[in-house]
């Protein structure tokens, strides 16, 4: 597969959502159910961008497209539907291998702590990281990037995070620097270096903190390796304390900010509000008093339901309290080895639709023009406008809201990725 965009004409698509904005803000309240959806339309892409966006009649009819013919791949879509690839915004994929064995404890009525307490959990993650060369690592996280791509997403942010030891951050990171050279998407990576307390540092938290602050944070700076750092605030995880201690290093070193928050517990938002985050992600666990600053601020709060399937969970994020009370929502997979393995933004979509009561056109825009404000590539991502990066998902129905509705099902055929076809079907 070539990587080197070509000219195309997407011609004869049956609804085009465009996600195209009036405003260039994050979509909240009403906003975040307008698609901008043009029927019998036509998407031109030169040179990875989108240039013009209209009716097919009229691009038939275009001059320069006509003169132009022979160098234009055209891509008949028989009236499928087209829309903005998915920003998938908050994924873990350098890791090794499925966690099958804590799948069954769970099953068997283990609880997330206990089988983190038997030596399960994120542990057997990081010691596959650990003992895995960098090639591997690239090439399992290209193999997981292209799987993605088939169900629609062109954008991807990565964390590491299951290295926690100098030389294994590093390492992942690059090995995702490497794949992301590779794949014609776009990838964001994370420095991830406070996922949890690794064992070895279990009666030194401190000295971790000062590890990941003091040597791994001015590294990845240094060498460029993560725009993000992220950290995880939790029950079992960082304190709110500790995680401002991350946050102020990765401010230092000019890193964009994110947490992990609320997913087990209520951390109150106000500490985490001062730092300007780009995004909070999970937010189970919010209380009510903290919705109106949320909503103030600039910060999206990223939705991640694939967890809360994959453990079984009754209680999920409270998307509606959220969207009515004006906050910026955003949708991703969460995709990781312990809690959510999936890489399916419609998956996700489906389970915002049937567990958060998110509408059909809410969860669109969620999961692309608000994963991109979740990742500030909302200049360049998640609305299919002139001007944007060509990354386009076409799917096999007639009417968007299918494509949250079947659930478990890839409906996607074809991915553009910055002007990079990926797929294929029968016109
Ligand atoms: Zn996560």
């Amino acid at each position: 597969m070539t990587n080197v965009p070509t000219p195309l004409l997407l011609a004869n698509v049956g609804q085009l959502l465009t996600l195209r904005s009036r405003t260039p803000r994050p979509r909240r309240g009403a906003s975040l159910s307008e698609l901008g959806i043009s029927e019998d339309a036509a998407v031109l892409c030169i040179g990875g961008k989108i240039v013009s966006v209209g009716k097919t009649k009229d691009a038939l009819r275009d001059a320069w497209i006509k003169k132009h013919r022979r160098q234009i791949t055209e891509i008949d879509c028989r009236g499928r539907v087209v829309l903005p690839g998915f920003v998938d915004s908050h994924t873990h994929p350098v890791f090794t291998q499925p966690r099958l064995i804590d799948f069954e404890k769970r099953i068997a009525g283990a609880s997330y702590e206990e089988i983190a307490e038997a030596g399960g959990g994120i542990r057997s993650s990081i010691d596959g990281v650990r003992k895995a060369n960098k090639p591997a690592l690239s090439e399992k996280v290209l193999a997981t990037f292209r799987d993605m791509a088939a169900h629609g997403t062109t954008t991807v942010e990565a964390k590491s995070g299951y290295g926690l030891d100098f030389a294994s951050e590093i390492k992942s990171l690059e090995a995702m620097r490497s794949t992301a050279r590779q794949w014609p998407g776009t990838v964001v990576p994370t420095f991830l270096g406070a996922h949890t307390v690794p064992p070895e540092y279990r009666d030194r938290r401190q000295a971790y903190l000062d590890l990941v602050c003091n040597e791994m944070m001015p590294a990845v700076a240094k060498r460029k390796l993560a725009q993000f750092a992220d950290v995880f605030c939790d029950r079992g995880a960082f304190s709110a304390d500790e995680a401002g201690q991350i946050l102020r290093a990765a401010r230092e070193h000019k890193l964009a900010l994110r947490a992990h928050l609320g997913q087990l517990s209520e951390t109150r938002l106000e500490p985490f509000l001062r730092f300007n985050p780009v995004s909070l992600d999970h937010m189970d666990y919010v209380n009510d008093a903290d919705l109106p600053a949320l909503a103030r601020s600039d910060t999206v709060a990223t939705l991640v339901p694939g967890a809360n399937y994959f453990l079984g969970l009754s209680r999920y994020p409270r998307a509606r309290q959220f969207i009515e009370a004006g906050v910026a929502v955003a949708l991703a997979t969460d995709y990781n080895p312990g809690s959510s393995p999936t890489l399916s933004m419609p998956m996700a979509m489906s389970l915002a639709c049937t567990h958060m009561k998110m509408s059909p056109a809410e969860a669109i825009a969620a999961a692309t023009i608000n994963g991109a404000w979740a990742l500030r590539l909302a200049d360049r991502k998640g609305s299919i406008e002139p001007g944007k990066d060509a990354d386009l998902a076409v799917f096999e129905v007639k009417d968007y809201r299918e494509i949250a509705y079947w659930f478990g099902v890839n409906h996607c055929v074809l991915t553009i990725l910055n002007g990079v076809v990926q797929g294929a079907f029968c016109a």
